[in-house]
C-alpha cells in the first residue's frame, strides 16, 4: 500500500515538475520580445522630421526617435528596392543572394532572417510590399501586394490566393498588419511582424484625405534643385532622372489617374483640376517650369509619407491599449533613401548620399536609451543578425553583416566598422545610371563606375553636398590610393567577383 502511494506520490510530483517546465519555457518563450518591422519604400531621411526635415512633420516616426534611438549613418548596400530586401531577409550582399537587379526572382530556398525566427518558436508574418517576384518563404503567414501593387484598391496575394481589396493601399495594408495582430496572433509565441508599406514610391498618388494638404504653401526648394552634375562626371550627367526632363504627365498627375472608383475619381477631379487648369493657363518655361513640376512632384511626396506616418500612429496606439508595447521592439526604416529634388533629381540608384542613406529608428523599451542617437556606420546588411540576437538566435556564420543590439544598449565595440561598401547593378535600365561600386568611410567616399572606367572622389567634410569630384586633386592623391586598397579589402572580404558592365542594349520600360 505504502510502495503504491509512495509511486502516486512520485507521479503527481513528476506531473507537477513538467507543468512548471511547460510553464517555465512558456514565460521564455514570452519574454523574449515581438519585433514589428514597419517598412517603406523610397522615405528619405530629408522627409523625416527627426532627421531634421525643412519640409514636412512626421510625428509618429518621431515618437519611436523620441522614445527610441535615432541612427544617422544608416547606409544601403545597393540603393534600389527588391535588392534592399533581399539584403534585409538574407543578411548578404546582392551578389550572394543572388537579387542584384529588380526583374531578379528571389530565391525563397535559401536561409533568411524570418526563416530562423520561425524556427527558434517567432510566430512570422508579411504584409504589404514584398516586390521579389517569388512566393513568400519562412512566414506562418503573408499577404502581400503583387509586384509593386497600385496606390488604390491593390489586388493582394493572401497565402497563395488572390484577395481584392477597395480602398487606400497604405490603409488597407495596415488595416491587415492590425487584423493579424487583433485576431491571428498566437499569445504562447513571441512574434515577428514585417509591415511593409508601397508608399512612398513613384507616382506618389495620395490618399483621399491628403489630396489638398499643402496646397497653400511653397515648399523649400533643396540648394542642389539646378546642378547639372559638370562638377562630379559623365555618369551623373548622362543618366535619365532629372525632374525637369524625365517625370511624366502621369507622375506629374496632369494625366488621368488609373485605377480609381468612381468616388475616389471624382475626389481626384476636384482636387487636381482647377490646379491643373491653372498650370495650363500661366504657360511656365525653364527654371519656372522646374519649380512648379517640383513643387507638383514633392507634395504628392509628402502627402503620402503623411498617410504613412497616421497609419503608423494607428499601430502605436494598438500597441499601447493591447499592452504589447512593452515587449515588442519596433524598427522603422526604408528600402533606401531618394532625391527629393537634390541634384535636380528624382529616384535612388546612386552612392551619392541622399538615395544611400535610409532612416532606421529602434524603439526597444528597457533596453534602447530613449531620445539616443548613434552615428557609426550601419547598414541593412546588419538588420538580419540585429533581428536574430534580439531574439536570443544565434547568427549564422555565412551572415555578412554585424548585429546591431550592441549599438542599441549604447556600447558600440572598438572594432566597429569604418567603412562600408556599395554597388550598384541595374544598367543599362530605366534611369540609365551606371553600374558602380564605392568604399564610403566616417568623411570620404571613392565610387567607381567601371563601364567607364570613371573614379569619383568626395570629401563629404569639405563638400557635403557631393558637388566636387576631387578624385584628380593631387592634395588627395594618398586618400585615393588608401580608399582604394581598403575597396580591394572589402570586395575580398564580400567575395565579390569581377564584374564588367554589360553593353546599353534596348532600354526597359519604366519599372
Ligand atoms: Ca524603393
Amino acid at each position: 500500500m505504502n510502495g503504491y502511494r509512495t509511486k502516486c506520490r512520485i507521479l503527481s510530483l513528476l506531473v507537477i515538475f513538467c507543468n512548471l517546465l511547460w510553464e517555465v519555457s512558456r514565460l521564455a518563450a514570452a519574454e523574449r520580445p515581438n519585433i514589428l518591422f514597419v517598412f517603406t519604400d523610397d522615405h528619405c531621411t530629408q522627409a523625416l522630421s527627426a532627421y531634421g526635415s525643412k519640409i514636412n512633420r512626421t510625428p509618429h516616426m518621431d515618437r519611436l526617435a523620441r522614445e527610441g534611438m535615432l541612427f544617422r549613418n544608416c547606409f544601403v548596400t545597393n540603393s534600389i528596392c527588391g535588392p534592399s530586401r533581399a539584403v534585409i531577409l538574407t543578411g548578404k550582399h546582392s551578389h550572394l543572394n543572388g537579387f542584384v537587379h529588380n526583374g531578379n526572382n528571389f530565391d525563397g530556398a535559401q536561409q533568411t532572417f524570418p526563416k530562423l525566427l520561425r524556427q527558434a518558436g517567432y510566430q512570422t508574418a508579411i504584409v504589404g510590399k514584398w516586390h521579389l517576384r517569388s512566393a513568400p518563404t519562412g512566414f506562418d503567414h503573408y499577404e502581400v501586394l503583387i509586384g509593386q501593387g497600385p496606390y488604390y484598391n491593390p489586388p493582394m496575394i493572401r497565402n497563395g490566393q488572390r484577395v481584392q481589396h477597395t480602398g487606400y493601399t497604405t490603409d488597407v495594408i495596415t488595416d491587415l498588419a492590425l487584423d493579424w495582430l487583433k485576431t491571428e496572433r498566437d499569445n504562447s509565441r513571441p512574434f515577428l511582424l514585417m509591415y511593409q508599406h508601397k508608399a512612398p514610391h513613384r507616382n506618389w498618388q495620395p490618399g483621399a484625405k491628403h489630396l489638398t494638404k499643402y496646397d497653400d504653401v511653397t515648399i523649400p526648394e533643396p540648394a542642389t534643385l539646378f546642378d547639372d552634375g559638370s562638377g562630379r562626371g559623365r555618369a551623373a550627367q548622362e543618366q535619365e532622372m532629372t525632374i525637369a526632363r524625365h517625370l511624366s504627365p502621369h507622375d506629374l498627375k496632369l494625366a488621368p489617374q488609373r485605377g480609381l472608383t468612381v468616388e475616389q475619381r471624382e475626389a481626384w477631379d476636384r482636387a487636381y483640376g482647377p490646379k491643373n487648369a491653372a498650370f495650363r493657363e500661366a504657360k511656365l518655361e525653364g527654371q519656372d517650369l522646374v519649380r512648379w513640376k517640383y513643387q507638383r512632384y514633392v507634395k504628392d511626396y509628402l502627402r503620402c509619407v503623411d498617410a504613412v506616418d497616421e497609419n503608423l500612429g494607428r499601430v502605436l496606439s494598438y500597441l499601447d491599449k493591447s499592452g504589447l508595447a512593452d515587449n515588442t521592439v519596433v524598427v522603422y526604416s526604408s528600402d533606401q533613401g531618394w532625391f527629393l529634388g537634390e541634384h535636380g533629381w528624382y529616384d535612388k540608384r546612386w552612392m551619392y548620399e541622399e538615395s544611400l542613406r535610409t532612416p532606421l529608428l529602434v524603439r526597444w523599451p528597457a533596453v534602447v536609451q530613449p531620445g539616443s542617437e548613434n552615428r557609426d556606420l550601419t547598414s541593412n546588411l546588419d538588420f538580419a543578425q540585429t533581428f536574430l540576437e534580439i531574439a536570443g538566435v544565434p547568427p549564422p556564420a555565412d551572415m555578412q553583416g554585424d548585429s546591431l543590439v550592441p549599438l542599441l544598449k549604447g556600447q558600440t565595440p572598438d572594432d566597429w566598422r569604418t567603412s562600408v561598401y556599395y554597388h550598384y547593378y541595374e544598367y543599362p535600365a530605366v534611369h540609365m545610371v551606371r553600374r558602380h561600386y564605392g568604399v564610403r568611410t566616417d568623411r570620404y567616399k571613392l565610387i567607381h563606375f567601371y563601364g567607364l572606367d570613371a573614379w569619383e572622389l568626395y570629401d563629404l567634410k569639405q563638400d557635403p553636398d557631393e558637388l566636387r569630384n576631387v578624385y584628380a586633386d593631387p592634395a588627395y592623391a594618398d586618400k585615393v590610393a588608401a580608399l582604394k586598397e581598403e575597396l580591394t579589402r572589402l570586395r575580398q572580404l564580400y567575395q565579390v567577383p569581377d564584374d564588367r558592365e554589360p553593353q546599353r542594349q534596348r532600354r526597359k520600360k519604366a519599372a
